[in-house]
Order: structure tokens, then C-alpha cells, then sequence
């Protein structure tokens, strides 16, 4: 399973506003998360991935095949589940399966079956979708995506609307199918990357912030999270108009206050060990243009 998915250069604009700018990355093998807040850019950098929009300057490779020229060969590799994934409410979910792959020329049934097995939906294959829970219809989603079992498999914000619970199976399920093939997600929710992406690409105002290891990527804001123990309301003002608060725990006498931002000595306070959602906060708000 060796894919090789380059960016060089690639910028897009919508009239005059850029909403990626010279994108340069090559996505390593295993499951890779794209990050960003709404807006960054993600659903742009996804659709140009799967060649439902080219780029105005600059090319994607996937495979060696340009995502912009050689558009069926890279179809015939990739998988996509749209963030807008519609279906048909009165359809079973076999016969929703039955009518994609009619539509992508796949004669074999024995595909449908398998597709619905890998994402635990083959029980309820004869039920009608319009009846599903937000979590099953994402599962179809997939299910769709991986019909023609291809090997890179794209998912532009799979978790939107879920519940805590299907979204943990959510991401389970892609988990389990990166083993196979190469997993691309977008989001902004970063437990959806922090406990399934080896690798990330953090992604702000169109521009690559950071590309590399979710470790390295957590631990390059050490050093910028702190707790302090706050007795006195003034105190906490006083915290609130240096750092970004991460999180505010009120206790009988006192207010235990996590916070991300650049430290002075005279502040006080104890580092704490950064994670991922202090990572993304500091680097979101950080001027400097590279992390
Ligand atoms: P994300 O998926 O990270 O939320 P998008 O790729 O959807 O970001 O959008 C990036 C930016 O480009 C946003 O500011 C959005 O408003 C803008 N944008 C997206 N699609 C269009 C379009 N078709 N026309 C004009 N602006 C667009």
C-alpha cells in the first residue's frame, strides 16, 4: 500500500480571494488529519484532492497522476465522503449501495456485502436509510466510499453532528480501514485527530502552519501552557487579559485556570503539559507564520 499524494505549490482562488495559498506538502503513509478552524481552508484542499475543483497555479500528484489532468485515473484510486453526503431517504441502504455502484460501473454484488460488513451495517441492510441514526448514515457514507475498494480513502469532516458516542466509533471505523489504505480527514475537531492521526497538517487562513508529527506538533507548545490558582476574581482579569483560557474549574475557595500564551516570570502559575486543543489555541493565535 505505498501512496505517494504531492501538493507542489498549489494555490486557489476564489475571484480575488485566495483561500489556499501555495500549498506545498507531501501526505505520508497511515491516517493523516488536516486541521484547521472553519475557513481555513480544508473543504477546498479536499475537493482539490479528489478533482472536483483544480488548482489555479501549482499541481497535486497522486499516484503520478495530476488530480487536474488525469482525473479518472485518479477517480479510479480514490474514495471521497463529501462533508454534504446526501442519500435517499426511502432507499434500503443495499439498494442505496446497489445504485452507486451501478453508477461507478461495479457488477460485482459481492462488493456491496463487504462494504456494509466492513462498516458494521450489514444487519440492517434491508432497513431504510431515512430511518438511520447520524452515525449509521456516515457509516453508509463510508461504506459508499469504499465500494470500489480504493486505495486512498478522503473524509471531509466525518464527525459534524455526531454524538460523543458515534463519533468515537466514527473514528474507530477509520482507524481500523487505514490499516488497508491511506486515510485523509479534515477537521476542526481535534479529538478527532489527536486519538487516530500519526501525522497532521495544521491549516490557518489558507496557509500550511505546520506539516509533521502530532507529537512533535504537541510538544513544540511546551513551555506555553500554565495552571494557576486563582483566590481572587481581580487575580483572574488580570490572567485573562495576558493568556487565552483553556479551561476554568471552580472549586469551594478557589478557580483552577489553564491558560495558552507566552510567559513572564513575575506571572506565576505552574506549567502544565500541553495537548493538542492548547497546541492548535497557541499556534491559531501565534503571529509568526510558521510553527
Ligand atoms: P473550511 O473547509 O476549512 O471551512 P473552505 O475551503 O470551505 O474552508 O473555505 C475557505 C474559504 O474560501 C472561506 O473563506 C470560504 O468562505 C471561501 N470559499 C469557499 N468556497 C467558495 C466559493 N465557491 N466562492 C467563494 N468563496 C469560497
Amino acid at each position: 500500500m505505498t501512496n505517494k499524494i504531492v501538493f507542489e505549490n498549489v494555490s486557489k482562488s476564489y475571484g480575488n480571494f485566495k483561500a489556499l495559498d501555495d500549498i506545498n506538502l507531501e501526505i505520508p503513509e497511515g491516517m493523516f488529519g488536516l486541521l484547521g478552524p472553519n475557513g481555513a481552508g480544508k473543504t477546498t484542499f479536499m475537493k482539490i484532492l479528489v478533482t472536483l475543483l483544480d488548482p489555479s497555479k501549482g499541481k497535486v500528484l497522486i499516484n503520478g497522476h495530476d488530480a487536474a489532468n488525469d482525473k479518472m485515473d485518479v477517480r479510479n484510486i480514490i474514495g471521497f465522503l463529501p462533508q454534504e453526503f446526501s442519500i435517499y431517504p426511502q432507499l434500503t441502504a443495499y439498494e442505496f449501495l446497489e445504485y452507486i455502484a451501478g453508477l461507478n460501473g461495479i457488477k460485482d454484488k459481492s462488493k456491496i456485502t463487504k462494504a456494509l460488513e466492513q462498516v458494521n451495517l450489514l444487519d440492517v441492510k434491508n432497513k431504510k436509510v431515512g430511518g438511520f441514526s447520524g452515525g449509521m448514515k456516515r457509516r453508509l457514507g463510508i461504506a459508499q466510499a469504499i465500494l470500489k475498494e480504493p486505495k486512498i480513502l478522503i473524509v471531509d469532516e466525518p464527525t459534524a453532528g455526531l454524538d460523543p458516542e458515534e463519533r468515537i466509533r466514527f473514528r474507530t471505523l477509520l482507524v481500523e480501514l487505514s490499516q488497508k489504505r491511506s486515510v485523509i480527514l479534515s477537521t476542526h475537531i481535534v479529538e478527532d485527530i489527536s486519538s487516530t492521526c500519526e501525522n497532521i497538517a495544521f491549516i490557518v487562513r489558507g496557509s500550511m502552519k505546520y506539516i509533521g508529527s502530532t507529537d512533535v506538533f504537541i510538544n513544540k507548545a511546551k513551555g506555553k501552557v500554565r495552571e494557576f490558582v486563582v483566590r481572587d476574581t481581580r487575580d483572574l482579569s488580570a490572567i485573562k487579559l495576558k493568556y487565552r483560557i483553556i479551561s476554568l474549574r471552580r472549586f469551594s475557595d478557589h478557580t483552577l485556570v489553564r491558560v495558552v500564551g507566552d510567559y513572564s516570570s513575575e506571572d506565576g502559575g505552574k506549567e502544565v503539559e500541553p495537548n493538542l486543543e492548547e497546541a492548535y489555541v497557541y499556534f491559531m493565535h501565534e503571529d509568526d507564520p510558521d510553527v
